[in-house]
């Protein structure tokens, strides 16, 4: 029998439901992974054994008298740093929320709950979510499993590493410009964002709000249909969330694509896509066409303009969100003579470099004088993606690309060059800037064995067809069943 920390979310519903293994047994699993490899890892930032534990025990008890609260009752999740739980410490990557305790569940995280799934850890991640690698953390780098001398990616870098070393068989993550796609791309997991409203964004710490996403990081398309199910739909609490019903997921997975039109967008395969990625997505493509899929040209021609736009918006919105954050109701707070010092010398104190910069950024694009030309502007083109969007989708279902321009790069690599860190995200924040969804699933490896991202799109509220492409295309194709190679504390495996 294999290792229980090795299945799916699915797996382990069937086996449960069949009483093979308890919750008690699921976690401890788990738990074990984590105590052997995290260490080398650093995906979590906490993990709550004795809670988790007791939970699993209370799971267990009510399997065993019929009651339990759904099939994934007693199943472990982990999620990222930026989600209120009640009662736990939210520290969003950084300093400044460093005793910041939540006093509610975000609505996510509660409706995982209400299924009987317990919250395992929080998992690491780029400080208030701005960072493409992890390595903005105030609480330390997250290495990739596939090799520690790489980026696990960003911003939920925790969340696509945990799930990659079998130290999660979930996780719970946002998207604001790709920080779902990108690390479930570096790891080799899948990653789906929602489309922008599909999930409730109340009890997640806000970064940009009209570009915030949440959604999940799994080991395969079927897990990722199954948890959107649960944490998708309608909330009172925010006003941005759609009110439209939400499918059976599992329901619209095919093993084949006959009539589906698949649009192949020109400008995502230009010069500065590393060949082996180029590579791994064309072949991805050419699997979908065997599998009956049309490919269609199309175009997006505004996608140069992307991240320009992406980073005066992302920025500006930060920079006014941010602003709660003074030392007065959360976290952190520093001396000073008088309240306006105490402001500046927390804020000093408390956030980290690339957060400054972007308040900065951000307080500058939006200052009078400036406006005009630029947040005004970004705004502009921000329009002209999304009708890029509605044009192609006029003619094919989803749009095939690669989820980066690269696969995972080395640790410090790109520390010192923010631009470069940018640029990287080219192919992801058109999704966010369109308010549209999609999913990044394996699709290879690099010749050196850095894993492949094959990142496909849908239309607002297209759950179904980004779903349906990618469960079709892996299960033609072996990638999601391979493991990095991690030796751990025994230095076996
Ligand atoms: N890398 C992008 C940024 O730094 C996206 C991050 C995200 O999606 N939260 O803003």
């Amino acid at each position: 029998m294999s290792e229980l920390y090795s299945l799916t979310v699915r797996d382990l519903a069937d086996r449960m439901g069949r009483g093979e293994c308890s919750s008690v047994e699921v976690v401890n699993s788990l738990l074990e992974r984590i105590e052997n490899l995290d260490g080398e890892i650093g995906a979590y930032l906490s993990v709550d054994k004795e809670r988790a534990l007791d939970e699993a025990r209370a799971s267990d008890r009510r399997r065993e008298t019929g009651q339990g609260l759904s099939p994934l009752d007693g199943i472990p999740i982990g999620v990222k740093d930026i989600f209120n739980v009640a009662g736990e410490e939210c520290r969003c990557g950084s300093r400044i929320l460093e005793g910041y305790v939540a006093p509610y569940d975000a609505t996510a995280v509660a409706r995982l709950r209400a299924k009987g799934m317990i919250l395992l850890g929080r998992l690491n991640m780029d400080e208030f979510a701005m960072g493409s690698s992890t390595e903005n953390s105030a609480y330390g780098v997250t290495r990739n499993p596939w090799n520690r001398n790489l980026v696990p990616g960003g911003s939920s870098g925790g969340s696509a590493a945990a799930v990659s070393a079998d130290m999660a068989f979930a996780s719970l993550a946002t998207d604001t410009g790709g920080s779902i796609r990108q690390p479930a791309a570096f790891c080799g997991c899948v990653g789906l964002k929602p489309t922008y409203g599909r999930v409730s964004r109340y009890g997640l710490t806000a970064y940009a709000s009209s570009l915030d996403q949440a959604g999940v990081i799994t080991k395969d398309v079927g897990d990722a249909a199954l948890l959107l199910g649960v944490i998708a739909g309608h909330d009172p609490a925010d006003a941005t969330s759609l009110a439209a019903e939400v499918p059976d997921y599992l329901q619209c997975l095919r093993t084949d694509l006959k009539g589906v039109r698949i649009g192949y967008p020109r400008e995502y395969f230009v010069e500065g896509v590393e060949k082996d990625v180029a590579r791994s997505v064309q072949g991805a493509i050419e699997e979908c066409r065997r599998l009956g899929a049309e490919v269609i040209e199309v175009s997006l021609p505004h996608t140069e303009y992307a991240v320009a736009a992406y980073y005066i918006i992302a920025t500006a919105e930060a920079s006014a969100n941010l602003a709660r954050f003074d030392g007065v109701r959360y976290g952190l707070r520093a001396g000073g003579r008088d309240p306006l010092e105490m402001y500046a010398e927390t804020r000093a104190a408390g956030f980290g470099r690339e957060v400054k910069r972007r308040i900065i950024l951000g307080t500058y694009v939006l200052s009078s004088g400036y406006y005009d030309a630029y947040y005004l502007r970004a705004q502009k083109v921000r329009s002209l993606i999304r009708a890029d969007f509605q044009e192609a989708f006029k003619v094919c279902d989803v749009i095939l690309a690669p989820t980066a321009p690269g696969a995972a790069f080395a640790v410090g690599e790109r520390t010192q060059d923010p631009l470069r860190m940018y640029l990287g995200d080219i192919f992801t924040v058109t999704a966010n800037l369109a308010g549209i969804c999609g999913i990044s699933v394996p699709c290879g490896f690099t010749d050196d064995g850095r894993p492949v991202g094959l990142q496909i799109l849908g239309p607002a509220m297209g759950e179904e067809k980004i779903l349906r492409t990618a469960y079709a295309y892996e299960q033609a194709t072996p990638w999601h069943t391979r493991r990095p190679p991690i030796a751990g504390k025994e230095g076996v495996e």
